[in-house]
């Protein structure tokens, strides 16, 4: 499944009633049951209790435990096998904190790809890049999509994915606050040339004949070209 397929499919957090949508104010609470349906209150979850509890909230808190065990009892061994199960967790039953955790063991699970899976990477830096069930991290996003590219084919089902994650993040550069001191820190540099050339290299160019080793001198000599169609428009 590509990245844009599964984005798709992703559901937001949102209240089984009244579908009020998660937010700074707005904290729903899980089914203690199930923990898969979402309420916005105890009044939303009073009016779905009487339909919930025949046989809905027992149906999803069998499906969410045996998704759990089984990528438990599979998953460290067999990153695909996680991966598959992190992405069933996230768009069926819309946990994406859960799917997050499941994303990254997956892309530092050895098997059947030394050094992590790469459809995980890019899924779990999604979410970090956006804060989607977990923490906003872009520092982690940026470490992700990096080795995305060490990981993947040159213009493969990752590889674009991953170089618009390190554009978009080169174009806004990473400023930390240190919460002690209240003092800001560049973590990444803003980089307007490092940001359209990863735009440049997300699409596969035949030019290179797909070697990525010969992208970064394919870059230099034709990074002018590139940069004056930026400083014109
Ligand atoms: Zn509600
Ligand atoms: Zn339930």
């Amino acid at each position: 499944m590509s990245l844009e397929f599964y984005l798709e499919d992703l559901k937001p957090y949102t209240c089984q009633v009244c579908h009020t949508g998660e937010s700074t104010t707005t904290k729903l609470q899980r089914c203690s049951l199930c923990k898969v349906v979402r309420y916005c209150g105890v009044e939303c979850q009073r009016k779905h209790w009487k339909q919930h509890k025949k046989g809905e909230c027992e149906k999803l808190k069998k499906m969410r435990n045996f998704w759990i065990q089984d990528a438990q009892n599979i998953g460290d061994k067999n990153g695909t096998h996680l991966f598959i199960g992190a992405t069933r967790v996230a768009t069926e039953l819309g946990d994406h904190a859960l799917a997050v955790e499941m994303f990254e063991r997956a892309a530092n699970t050895n098997y059947p790809i030394e050094g992590g899976h790469p459809n995980a990477m890019v899924y779990a830096a999604y979410h970090y890049e956006h804060g989607y069930g977990v923490k906003q991290n872009l520092e982690k996003a940026f470490q992700l999509y990096q080795r995305v590219l060490s990981h993947s084919e040159f213009g493969g089902e990752n590889w674009g994915p991953a170089c618009i994650g390190l554009s978009r993040i080169h174009e806004e550069g990473i400023i930390k606050e240190d919460k002690e001191t209240g003092s800001y820190s560049t973590v990444i540099e803003k980089n307007l040339e490092l940001a359209i050339k990863y735009k440049v290299f997300s699409k596969s160019n035949p030019e290179t004949d797909g070697d990525v080793k010969y992208l970064e001198q394919w870059w230099n000599e034709n990074r002018d070209k590139f940069m004056e169609q930026i400083e014109t428009s």
